[in-house]
Formats: structure tokens, C-alpha cells, sequence
């Protein structure tokens, strides 16, 4: 059985810098403590909170139930053959440090999604995704425990039923299961499918000299950490969750409206023939882009960011974040929804 500590400090568990309590915390390191955690008396008799890195979670008030942080490591390869590797990897290593292991081992298909924080556990949470890439594509199955029996289950990718920046973990089931590895195939040589489509991987590897025909998967790792390190802000420096909304998507006719009173508005293809608006620039438009409010704001660089300068209150954060949501309605009748989880 895991150790459980008492009125737990999270603000060094959560990137948004946020101070919060939680009345017990505990870490798990294995499937077995997993289900001792669940087949507890403590553990059924309060509230839970899952937490990975603390990277996609706004805390608004004091966690008054367990909060239990993953701490399952280990990577370990399931099969291989010339052209591909599968990997089984715990749900709580570092996903930047999986990433860069299998940049050095020169494994493809994650190389985009290089220096999104948090956990490799909670990624098919939301499905996470960068530059034209999403987890999804890499992954075969993830196994969890069901907490209310302590059974390990398998969900197939099918069954993970994952979708733009969701799946069936934050959807039908969320609080369910707790996530324990996550299986995942990546190419070995051949990399096909570098996708160099998206944003300014293309502009960026060419301004660092290199030929766009002779790839690899470490130079577009390298290209997309410099993208995001000059325009995302480190969390170790400023608070924040990433994107504070998800893209909207709109049907063709309301992208035609729009785009008689802005001209430039960007898109990008959606989901179902839909239409993708940047919500940073939505946001923007709204004229929120580097406002500050007290030791909270909105990214100067970013929109879709919500930051905390120090200090900032989860409560006040999640009030300027529905400002922005009905201000962004009343002038494009469009609503942006969440991607952060809201506790
Ligand atoms: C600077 C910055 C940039 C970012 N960029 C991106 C990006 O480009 N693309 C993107 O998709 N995301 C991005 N994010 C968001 C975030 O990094 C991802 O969503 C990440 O996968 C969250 O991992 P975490 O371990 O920190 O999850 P947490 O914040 O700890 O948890 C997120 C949710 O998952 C649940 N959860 C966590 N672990 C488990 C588990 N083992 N089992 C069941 N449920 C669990 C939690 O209860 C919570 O609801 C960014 C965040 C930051 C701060």
C-alpha cells in the first residue's frame, strides 16, 4: 500500500503555479499499489484526483479528497522487427524524456510532439497533438485499472475512441480508469511520414540550413523545440497549462460570414469537413492578447494562454477564462471550450 501524506502543498505539482492543498496525496509506482490504492478503505470513502505532471489542470479551490500522482515507470519493447519498434512505456515517465529517447534512437513518429509536458499516461487523456501530429497515430493500446474492481483492462486504439484533443478518458469514462502504460509503435528506419506540413517546421528547418530532402526524425525534434521555445512560455518561468481552449471548428457557411468582415482570418482543416479557427487569434481579435489583470493575464505572444505572473488564484483564472469565452461569443457567436481540465 502507497504511502498517504496529509494537507499536501500542489503548487509544485501543477504547471500553472497554482497554491492549493490536498487533503491526502499519495504516489503510485506500480499496478500493484494501484490496486492496494483502490481496495482501500481511504481511497473509497473520498473524492480522487488523478494527476500526471500537473500540465493540463486548473485547481480552483483546495482538493478536499486523495489526489494520486502517477509514478509508474519503465520502458520496454514488446516487439520489433528491420522497420518498426513497439514500446510499452509507464504511464509515469516524462513524455519529453520519451520523446528525446527515441530521438537518440533515431525511433519516429513522436519527434513533433517533442516538449509537451506531463506525463506519457495522461497524453491519450486528450489525445495530445502538435504540429500536425497527434498521439493517436503512434498509439496501439493502453492499459489501465478500472479502480472500482483493481482489473487491469486494455483499451485498443479503437476503444480509446480518441478524437481532437479527447478520448474515452475524459469523456465517457473519466474517473474510471487510472491510465498505467501506454503501447506505442514507431519506425526504425524509412520514416516515411515526416510531416513537415504544419506551422513553420518547413520555414524553420531551412533557416537552420538543413535540406528538406534528407530529413531525420532528430532535426525536426530539434525544429519544432525551437518553434515552441520562442513562442510558448516555459512553465518554470510562467505559469500556465498550454492552450487554455480547444480550436474551435465551424461549419463552411459560418466561415464564409466571418471571412466577409475579416479577410485574414486563419483556418485550418477540422474534424467531419469542418473548419478550424485558431482560437488564439479569435481571442486576439476579442482585444485580450497580453492583457494583464493583477499577477494573472493573457499571454502576450499567445493568446490561447492563460498565465499566472506568481501568486495568481485558480478562482480568478477560470473567471478571466469565461470573460474571454463570452466575449469571444458576442462577437463572433462562436464558443471556445475548455482543453484544460477544470478541478
Ligand atoms: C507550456 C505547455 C505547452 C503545452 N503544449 C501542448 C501541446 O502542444 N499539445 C497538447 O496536446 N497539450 C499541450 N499541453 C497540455 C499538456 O502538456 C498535456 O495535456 C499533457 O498530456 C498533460 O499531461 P500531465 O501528465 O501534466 O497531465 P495532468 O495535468 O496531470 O492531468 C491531465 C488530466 O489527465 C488526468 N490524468 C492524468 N494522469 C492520468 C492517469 N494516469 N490516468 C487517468 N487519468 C489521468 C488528470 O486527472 C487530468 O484530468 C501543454 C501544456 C503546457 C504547460
Amino acid at each position: 500500500m502507497p504511502t498517504i501524506q496529509q494537507n499536501i502543498d500542489l503548487l509544485p505539482y501543477n504547471t500553472f503555479k497554482i497554491q492549493a492543498s490536498a487533503k491526502h496525496f499519495t504516489e503510485i509506482r506500480s499496478e500493484r499499489e494501484a490496486i492496494d490504492l483502490f481496495t482501500s478503505e481511504i481511497f473509497n470513502t473520498e473524492k480522487h484526483l488523478f494527476l500526471g505532471g500537473g500540465s493540463n489542470i486548473l485547481l480552483t479551490k483546495d482538493f478536499d479528497g486523495i489526489v494520486v500522482r502517477n509514478a509508474i515507470k519503465g520502458v520496454s519493447v514488446v516487439s520489433e522487427n528491420e522497420s518498426n519498434i513497439t514500446l510499452k512505456v509507464g504511464a509515469g515517465e516524462n513524455w519529453h524524456d520519451f520523446v528525446c529517447y527515441c530521438v537518440d534512437k533515431n525511433y519516429g513518429g513522436i519527434e513533433n510532439l517533442s516538449l509537451i509536458p506531463g506525463t506519457v499516461g495522461a497524453a491519450p487523456m486528450q489525445n495530445i497533438g502538435a504540429y500536425g501530429v497527434e498521439i493517436k497515430e503512434s498509439i496501439d493500446y493502453v492499459e489501465a485499472i478500472q479502480i472500482n474492481t483493481g482489473k487491469k483492462v486494455i483499451f485498443s486504439k479503437e476503444q480509446c475512441e480518441f478524437g481532437y484533443r479527447e478520448s474515452i478518458f475524459k469523456q465517457k469514462v473519466r474517473d474510471q480508469y487510472f491510465i498505467s502504460s501506454v503501447t506505442l509503435t514507431l519506425t526504425k528506419d524509412n520514416h516515411h511520414h515526416f510531416n513537415i506540413t504544419y506551422g513553420a517546421i518547413a520555414d524553420t528547418l531551412t533557416s537552420q540550413g538543413h535540406d528538406l530532402k534528407a530529413l531525420t526524425v532528430k532535426k525536426i525534434s530539434d525544429a519544432v523545440i525551437a518553434i515552441r521555445q520562442s513562442k510558448l512560455p516555459d512553465p518554470k518561468v510562467i505559469g500556465n497549462a498550454g492552450s487554455f481552449f480547444k480550436n474551435p471548428s465551424v461549419s463552411e457557411d459560418i466561415f464564409v460570414l466571418i471571412k466577409q468582415s475579416y479577410v485574414n482570418v486563419p483556418s485550418f482543416p477540422g474534424e467531419n469537413g469542418l473548419i478550424k479557427i485558431p482560437g488564439g487569434w479569435l481571442i486576439e481579435q476579442s482585444g485580450w492578447k497580453g492583457k494583464t489583470f493583477d499577477n494573472i493575464g493573457v499571454h502576450k505572444q499567445q493568446a490561447l494562454v492563460l498565465v499566472n505572473y506568481g501568486g495568481g488564484n485558480g478562482e480568478k483564472i477560470w473567471e478571466l477564462a469565461m470573460e474571454i469565452q463570452k466575449s469571444v461569443r458576442e462577437k463572433f457567436n462562436i464558443i471556445l471550450h475548455p482543453e484544460v481540465n477544470v478541478i
